[in-house]
């Protein structure tokens, strides 16, 4: 992380995966945006006119990017929306064919609680187990899609332990067993950290938001596939061809559009710079006794997060200790301080009880260095002996 200081003190941004700092390439150009380029997209002047310059280019990036047309981009206000509209639209414009509807156990609430709500609609939703790792296996998916399985819906990357599913295997197997089946991805934690292509890999819907991409918070996209039914749950004004009224977040948009067009560039310099800080975080704790990395290990999981369980100190108090230290981590997973029961994910890879409150997430993204790393890593070795001390009394 730039160097960033509070007081005297050095911060170590570890969060990444709860928020990400804006580019400030993007900040500079929603400034540019609020303060002269800000008409409306819908007027018919001149100024209404340069706003839309900027949706169309973000939207033909993001294509671009994705390999698929600029009319399959949906602009939306975040991530849950995105999977909002994709679950819960999708199975709306569907239900005529079925009923059922498949997920995985280790979903972020945005897609849980929107399978719970159309449980309360009498949908029937399957809820698939995933293994030690957090990987579902694509046979079960397959398995489990009948000939009334209208959605199923499968992360790409967890936000809590960083397990990367196999997409395309997964995408393969459910149209091979049931071409009308729609096929959500929610790649809220992938984009930006994977290349993915949503065409190509049977993908009919993927949930992709902003601010976990250097962007600002309240933006986000869905990508639609050509021919794929969603009923839009907004009604307006008719913007983005009647799928989601409401003017549109322009300098959100345009942001989101530079923040994902300058991480892809150097995307494969930033994935190795991110495993290597990954890597030298997991050595550096290595030597901490009983430390434990929880889910996949080395390449075979996500470049930016770690789950680290420290047996023997609640994951609340490290994290206050550390944030003494100027280092910002997570307990577990971000978005859980509204939520204070335990994790869906770890209970899902069979993390024992005690284990899950000892468990907190580092998350990273390109801006951090080896420096932040070190900080973090010598912040553990010194604070974790003087925790459990106490916490063993
Ligand atoms: N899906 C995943 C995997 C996430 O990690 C998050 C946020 O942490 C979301 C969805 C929700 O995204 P947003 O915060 O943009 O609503």
């Amino acid at each position: 992380m730039r160097e960033i200081t509070r007081g005297i003190m050095r911060e170590a941004y570890l969060d990444n995966s709860a928020t990400t700092r804006c580019f400030p390439e993007a900040a500079e150009l929603m400034n540019k945006i609020y303060l002269e380029d800000y008409g409306n997209p819908s007027s018919m002047h001149h100024k209404g006119v340069e706003a839309e310059k900027y949706i169309t280019e973000a939207r033909r990036t993001l294509a671009q990017i994705l390999k698929v047309r600029e009319k399959n981009i949906l602009f939306t206000s975040c991530g849950t929306e995105s999977d909002n509209i994709a679950i819960i639209g999708g199975a709306m414009a569907n239900c005529r064919k079925g009923r059922h509807l498949i997920t995985t156990r280790i979903e972020h609430p945005a897609v849980l609680e929107a399978m719970k709500f159309l449980e309360s609609q009498d949908f029937d939703v399957t809820y698939l187990p995933v293994d030690e790792k957090g990987i579902v296996s694509p046979e079960s998916v397959e398995e489990a899609v009948r000939e009334d399985t209208i959605l199923v819906s499968v992360m790409h990357t967890n936000n809590e332990i960083g397990s990367v599913q196999p997409i395309e295997e997964i995408g393969k197997r459910i149209k091979r067993k049931n071409p009308s089946t729609l096929f959500h991805v929610d790649a809220v934690q992938g984009f930006g950290k994977a290349r993915i292509y949503p065409a190509k890999w049977g993908i009919d819907l993927m949930a992709v938001s902003g601010h976990k991409i250097h962007a600002p918070k309240g933006i986000g996209f869905l990508y639609i596939g050509d021919k794929v039914k969603v009923r839009n749950l907004i009604f307006g004004g008719g913007q983005q061809n009647g799928m989601r009224s409401g003017t549109e977040n322009v300098a959100g948009i345009a942001a989101m559009g530079l923040a994902a067009k300058m991480l892809y560039q150097d995307f494969d310099r930033e994935i190795e710079k991110l495993y290597g800080l990954r890597e030298l975080f997991i050595k550096e704790v290595g030597d901490i006794p009983e430390v434990q990395v929880n889910g996949p290990q080395g390449r075979e999981g996500a470049p930016h997060i770690v789950s680290l369980t420290v047996p023997g100190v609640r994951a609340e108090v490290l994290l206050h200790a550390l944030e003494d230290k100027g280092v910002y981590v997570s307990s577990g997973s971000a978005c859980s301080s509204n939520r204070p029961h335990l994790s869906a994910t770890l209970d899902a890879i069979r993390l024992p009880r005690p284990y899950m409150d000892s468990t907190i997430r580092i998350s990273l993204s390109g801006m951090n260095t080896e420096e932040d790393v070190l900080q973090a890593s010598s912040a553990l070795h010194e604070v974790i002996p003087f925790l459990r001390k106490y916490t063993r009394h």
